[in-house]
């Protein structure tokens, strides 16, 4: 990515991220309360390359980030190897404890397929600033926050396609360029 004058200070983080309004809510995993059977729904039902962790759907303040191959290989190599990982197991991306949740299969843990620290910048955000940051950080994705609570992501892509409207330019001449 370039930087690009195209973009003036008017178009905002929250202009280029998803979901838009009329798309389905952001695929999000929960930090614990969430089963191996549904998060395997969830890589089921979606594409996305990767998942943000939330502290729950009630809270969803951004703990983490995971990335959708690191989430198939790990949950199909304990559900082989692991001793008692079924589908009824929990998936937890806290920090490991002693104690396990009395009843029920053992959890499987997960965290150290996170990433702690994914960068996320306000909704807020002017664009230009945006591509900035992806640039120098090399990013394929980032995470959009309002207040702490985590709204949507924008990807390389969503940036690429973006620009390429602004410009009316096909996304293809500015990723090949
Ligand atoms: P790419 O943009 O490179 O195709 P993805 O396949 O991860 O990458 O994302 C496809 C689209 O879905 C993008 O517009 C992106 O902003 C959006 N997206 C990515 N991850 C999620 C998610 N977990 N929940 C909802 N939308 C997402």
């Amino acid at each position: 990515l370039e930087p690009k004058d195209e973009f003036e200070h008017k178009t905002l983080a929250m202009d280029v991220m998803r979901p838009r309004r009329s798309d389905p809510p952001l695929s999000v995993l929960t930090q614990s309360g969430m089963s191996v059977e549904q998060v395997e729904a969830v890589i089921a039902d979606t594409s996305y390359s990767g998942f943000p962790v939330v502290v729950s759907q009630e809270s969803p303040r951004l703990v983490g980030f995971v990335l959708r191959r690191d989430l198939v290989i790990s949950i199909d190599s304990a559900r082989l190897r692991q001793e008692g990982i079924v589908g009824a197991s929990q998936v937890l991306f806290t920090e490991p404890t002693l104690t396990q949740p009395h009843g029920g299969p053992p959890s499987l843990n997960l965290r150290s397929i996170m990433d702690l620290s994914p960068l996320a910048i306000t909704d807020q955000t002017p664009m230009d600033i945006t591509v900035d940051i992806f640039r120098k950080l090399g990013l394929r994705q980032c995470l959009v926050t309002q207040n702490g609570r985590l709204l949507g992501i924008i990807t390389k892509k969503d940036i690429l396609k973006h620009m390429a409207q602004m410009t009316n330019r096909d996304p293809e001449s500015i990723l090949f360029n």
